[in-house]
């Protein structure tokens, strides 16, 4: 079949950007290398595990007037003097490997002066393998057992990459295997060469755990160095004339149909293992070497690109080869670029063809710069200026990344020695605004949608296969051979078929006879072949739909599988929602626990008063209906005493009366008796009426035993009235007041308040029956 299918390159993102694209900063990693010697003066000073501070040498400080600030500068992380190859590789590479392997591009460059340790940490050293040895490493132990056939992935020359059958690919081998006299596959690390073995302790082996078994992989390495902005390719297949050299053949930079920059007729090697994949980095670093020295170049002022390119498509659903299906290939690529050293002309002390070359690399970093500043410009005013990508061929061959989609990371190498500082001053900052500009993140590949485990029941399968034949006793393999011979045997014998007489007629026709038998068994064969083949291929195809079935049904039980899944995700966090409900119930249950208890304690402390006060109120009112008992007693007592005393008192005064009507009666009869003396002309003074009684007890009456006593001493004076008769005429009226009992006299009141003692004071003063004048009665003389 020689039919070829094209790959996908690095994917770019449409022209038109949206402005929802998730973007990351570039990550811009600071490495500090140990100084040179001991006691060199140190410029740099690790402060934090994201800061440097820089100190001004004592020499400038005292030339420029310690105008020199000590400045610091922050980065995604900054690896000290004892940070070893392997930690800087977990810390910066690893993820863009895994990227990788995830059909992302990367893009990893170490910036720096001249002796900071740039190539020290993109290629390391015998037995301290840096950055790229490490990263071909984990990406071969990843895919190792799923690479595909050699030549199945095949590179276009337009930067894409063609698949093509088994069979293809199986020629293609073949014929590569006819031209090269000499086998090449050092698959050892043994043979590799000595400055690379043994650059990675098996210890020290990292593998990516998220690889995809039902796919197949192929890895592409090229390698171009960029002098005086030129590109020239590494591994290229030309011969050196050392004799005479001739400048190597420079290339250009084109744009693919995706957008997507590369060098034109590059070589991309197909490697299947570390070993071969550093031999092929080696090879490179030796033209370099010889180009440098022949040409009488400084290897400091070229920036050197390793690519590294993955491939890779999905099996078909048996698992056994590559989907022939272009939409499914996929290629991501990480770029590992070592760059120039950054130092300025002046300090080289560069001179003609020298100077030219310095003020090409300052040309192609400055560009580098004024992208960097032009890019984060757009990015933050969302101003829209055209970045100068083409004006050096770095920035050109890197546009894709900046502009398209993938993860950017800068080692920035630093020597502290005091010699470097300006130098240093200008990378810090340069590295400092590097980091605010932001790269499209890239997105996620779709899943192709085979059942997963494909290669495994394949492979299964084989083994299953092969064994059971083995059972049987059954060509296991090369047994076709045998089976060939058995069957040329079991064929009618060819005659013997030289002529020798013209007049023979009996060979021929023999031969014609043979010919035709063994033709008929042939026919027979075929038939029977053809009869056994369709009956294969109607099992074949029952299996197939069997199979296809099955699928499908594995398919659903899938779909209804990742349904429920997707319920019990549901849930699960319908669970941590309630959980978290109540939690804060219980919280709230707690608080509410804790003022009822308040709340409680404060009842009974109110309960224990109100009881308190209820005793109190109780021994308040016992008291009191005693004192009512009490009191009732007093009252019902005195007031027996006063209605004796009333009674007593009345008694009293009606004596009184009558006493004193008595009195008056005695008068009226001393009167009577004047009046009929005066008439009858009677003696003169009248004998004294017979007293009557009077009607009392024994009391004291002194005023009327006086009056009786004397006439005269009447309280009235008598005379003669003019008809002749005699009046009286009282002069002495008396009053007669009586007191209320129960109201003593206010003087007596204001002396005392209490009424039971009043009593008795009356009682005492007043005896019953005493003298009228001090008997509670009162006498006023009218004057
Ligand atoms: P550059 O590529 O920046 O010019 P190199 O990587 O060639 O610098 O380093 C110069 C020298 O410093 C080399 O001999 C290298 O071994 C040594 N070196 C650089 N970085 C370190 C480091 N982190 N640890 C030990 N040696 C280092
Ligand atoms: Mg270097």
């Amino acid at each position: 079949m020689q039919r070829a299918w094209k790959g996908k390159t690095p994917r770019r993102p449409a022209l038109k950007k949206t402005n929802n694209v998730e973007k990351d900063p570039v990550g811009v990693y600071c490495r500090i290398r140990p100084l040179g010697a001991e006691d060199e003066e140190c410029c740099v000073e690790m402060i934090s595990s994201s800061t440097i501070q820089l100190h001004a040498p004592d020499g400038l400080k005292a030339n420029r007037n310690g105008e020199y600030k000590e400045t610091q500068y922050s980065f995604t992380k900054v690896f000290g003097i004892n940070t070893g190859q392997m930690e800087l590789f977990e810390d910066v590479a690893r993820p863009l490997v895994e990227d990788l392997i995830q059909c992302k591009n990367g893009l990893l460059f170490t910036y720096g002066v001249t002796g900071s340790g740039k190539t020290y940490t993109m290629t390391g050293s015998p037995g301290e393998g840096g950055l790229l040895p490490r990263s071909l490493d984990m990406l071969f132990n990843s895919i190792g057992p799923f690479q595909a056939k050699r030549f199945v992935f095949k590179p276009d020359d337009k930067n894409g990459i063609d698949i093509q059958s088994q069979v293809d690919a199986l020629l293609e081998r073949q014929k590569r295997d006819s031209q090269q006299s000499v086998p090449k596959t050092p698959s050892s690390r043994q043979k590799a060469d000595l400055e690379f073995a043994d650059m990675i302790t098996p210890e020290e082996s990292r593998k990516s755990k998220n690889i995809d078994e039902d796919c197949s992989y192929s890895v592409f390495v090229s390698y171009v160095e960029i002098y005086n902005n030129y590109i020239y390719d590494l591994l290229e297949d030309a011969q050196f004339d050392s004799v005479r050299p001739k400048p190597p053949q420079s290339r250009i930079l084109r744009e693919d149909q995706n957008h997507n920059m590369y060098v034109a007729g590059c070589t991309e090697v197909e490697v299947k293992s570390t070993e071969e994949a550093f031999e092929v980095f080696w090879k490179g670093q030796k033209k370099r070497r010889i180009a440098n020295t022949q040409l009488n170049r400084e290897s400091s002022r070229s920036h050197s690109v390793f690519t590294v390119k993955l491939a890779q498509a999905p099996l078909d659903a048996d698992g056994d080869y590559i989907l022939q299906d272009k939409n499914q290939v996929n290629v991501s690529q990480l770029c590992l670029v070592d760059l120039a050293g950054s130092e300025r002309t002046s300090r080289t002390r560069a001179e003609g063809s020298r100077l030219r070359e310095a003020g090409n690399i300052n040309q192609s970093l400055m560009t580098l710069r004024t992208c960097m500043e032009i890019l984060r410009e757009n990015q933050m005013c969302g101003t829209n200026k055209m970045v100068p990508y083409r004006d050096s061929k770095v920035t050109h061959l890197f546009k894709n990344y900046f502009d398209g989609e993938g993860k950017v990371k800068m080692i920035v190498c630093v020597n502290p020695k005091a010699d470097d500082y300006e130098e240093t001053v200008l990378v810090m900052r340069f590295a400092e605004m590097t980091q605010e500009v932001e790269v499209a993140r890239p997105v996620d590949r779709p899943i192709y949608h085979l059942a997963a485990g494909r290669r495994h029941r394949n492979q299964a399968f084989k083994d299953e296969l092969s064994r059971r034949l083995e059972e049987r006793g059954g060509p296991v393999n090369g047994g076709d051979s045998a089976l060939m011979n058995q069957l040329i045997e079991s064929l009618p014998a060819l005659p013997p078929c030289e002529l020798v007489d013209p007049t023979d007629d009996q060979t021929l026709p023999r031969l014609i006879e043979v010919l035709e038998q063994r033709h008929r068994i042939r026919q027979m064969m075929t038939e029977q072949v053809t009869h056994t083949a369709n009956k294969v291929k109607f099992m074949l195809q029952q299996f197939d739909s069997q199979m296809s079935s099955k699928d499908t049904f594995v398919h659903d039980q899938q779909s209804k599988l990742n349904e429920k899944e997707k319920v019990i995700l549901n849930q699960k966090t319908e669970i941590e929602r309630l959980e978290k409900k109540s939690k804060t119930l219980e919280y709230k249950i707690d608080i509410l626990q804790k003022t009822t208890e308040m709340y409680e304690q404060d009842k009974r402390s109110l309960q224990q008063e109100l009881e308190g006060q209820e005793q109190m109120l109780q021994k308040e009112l016992s008291e009191r209906r005693r004192m009512e008992q009490r009191m009732q007693g007093v009252v019902t007592d005195t007031k027996l005493k006063w209605e004796k005393e009333c009674e007593r008192r009345v008694n009293a005064k009606q004596l009184e009366m009558q006493n004193k009507l008595w009195v008056k009666d005695e008068k009226l009869k001393q009167l009577k008796a004047i009046v009929t003396e005066n008439s009858s002309g009677g003696s003169f003074p009248p004998e004294p009426p017979k007293k009557p009684e009077r009607p009392s007890r024994e009391r004291d009456h002194t005023m009327p035993q006086k009056r009786s006593a004397s006439p005269t001493a009447l309280p009235g004076d008598v005379f003669k009235t003019r008809g002749g008769g005699q009046a009286v005429q009282f002069t002495d009226i008396e009053t007669l007041k009586q007191e209320c009992p129960t109201a003593p006299s206010r003087k007596r009141r204001s002396g005392s308040d209490e009424g039971p003692a009043q009593t008795e004071d009356i009682e005492n003063r007043a005896p019953v029956g005493g003298t009228s004048s001090s008997n509670g009665y009162q006498k006023r003389r009218r004057p």
